[in-house]
């Protein structure tokens, strides 16, 4: 590199090559530095101390780079999770924890243990993570019932407190027992909605008793979404975790309509989910579906299109509450939802589509 006859190499073979060898070999970031300092011509205190400490040895913490020279991966922003539950107390603060190493930014789910459908209530649930979150921005959304009040909503609006509403077809998850029953019934809600631009989220699932739950999502287009789309056609809505090659036709079809897609329903089947062992770390609504509908998701996904996006549907539970005998729905993904995405990206080639998906 003549380092020795002229004093000076350029920036890449210094930072890349000689500082990823010191590094390698151990040696201490102060006597790299002063090894710089002492070599080359142009050293200078501003601009070695940057360059050694931050951007060669990657020994400043992480304030000056994104991430050591010494890897060579390529850049990914730092991914957002579009719906994810973080639940209550404790364990919302834990589960908080885990997302903030992971994401940016994260959409969360109000079906608490009492729903959130009021300013009190969401307040309280803000305080909370508010205080508990680092490195994070929260996306909070309402529990959308007939106990909301239009003027509440309008009011909590204004103040920016939550993002989206979220809309649960009584019975069909976790803590829904509260939800909506007859979407006829809510149409002043969607009016207000779509008057004042706000996100409609739903669990598209159609729960009726004794039906069959591998037909609940195409029985939602068919009965209910339809309606929805029909007759407020500027609402902006997210369908949730879709599971179906119906869903993703639908999104397709329709204008304002996007949809989040989970890690689980991305990469599992009904064959990996119960074809051999059942396996409950698995088990969540909308249940997992069979290959041909995994694989419109993949291929969907995979051809970058706008308007499907990552939203991980990441829901803890208690272990004596998962593996029971009663054991409930949710799969709990977000310490590695993102590593196996990328990897399933890279997999079929499709490294270039990723950037958009999640973040
Ligand atoms: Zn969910």
């Amino acid at each position: 590199m003549n380092l020795k006859k002229y004093g000076y190499v350029h920036h890449i073979p210094r930072l890349m090559v000689i500082s990823n060898l010191m590094n390698l070999s151990g040696i201490a970031p102060q006597e790299v530095y002063k090894w710089f300092m002492e070599t080359f011509i142009d050293s200078s205190d501003w601009v070695m101390t940057p360059n050694v400490f931050g951007m060669g040895l990657f020994s400043d913490g992480g304030i000056f780079a994104t991430k050591p020279y010494l890897c060579g991966s390529n850049y990914l922003f730092k991914p957002c999770d579009f719906h994810v539950h973080l639940r209550e107390g404790d364990l919302a603060k834990q589960v908080l924890n885990e997302n903030s190493k992971h994401f940016q930014k994260i959409l969360i789910m109000p079906n608490l243990q009492v729903p959130i459908t009021n300013s009190n209530l969401l307040n309280k649930y803000r305080n909370h993570l508010l205080k508990n979150k680092k490195n994070l921005e929260i996306l909070f959304t309402i529990y959308l019932n007939q106990n909301c009040s239009i003027k509440e909503l309008s009011e909590m609006k204004k103040k920016k407190l939550f993002f989206s509403v979220k809309l649960y077809p009584q019975n069909a998850t976790t803590n829904s027992s509260s939800g909506v029953s007859d979407i006829k019934k809510m149409t002043k809600y969607f009016e207000f909605l779509e008057k004042n631009d706000v996100p409609l989220c739903i669990h598209g699932e159609h729960v009726h008793f004794n039906d069959d739950p591998f037909e609940r999502e195409k029985k939602f287009l068919d009965l209910e979404l339809n309606w929805i789309r029909k007759n407020f056609p500027n609402l902006k809505i997210t369908l949730e975790h879709i599971t179906t090659k119906d869903s993703v036709d639908f999104v397709k079809q329709h204008r304002l309509i996007g949809a989040t897609v989970t890690t689980h329903h991305l990469l599992e089947n009904t064959y990996t989910f119960f074809g051999n062992h059942l396996k409950p770390e698995l088990f969540c609504k909308p249940i997992i579906k069979n290959v041909k509908h995994q694989q419109a998701l993949q291929k969907v996904v995979l051809s970058g299109h706008k308007k499907f996006f990552f939203g991980s549907d990441s829901a803890p539970h208690l272990k004596s509450k998962k593996f029971t005998e009663f054991c409930c729905a949710g799969v709990y993904s977000t310490k590695y939802s993102i590593s196996n995405i990328i990897e399933f990206f890279y997999r079929n080639k499709k490294q270039a589509n990723l950037d958009g998906k999640s973040s």
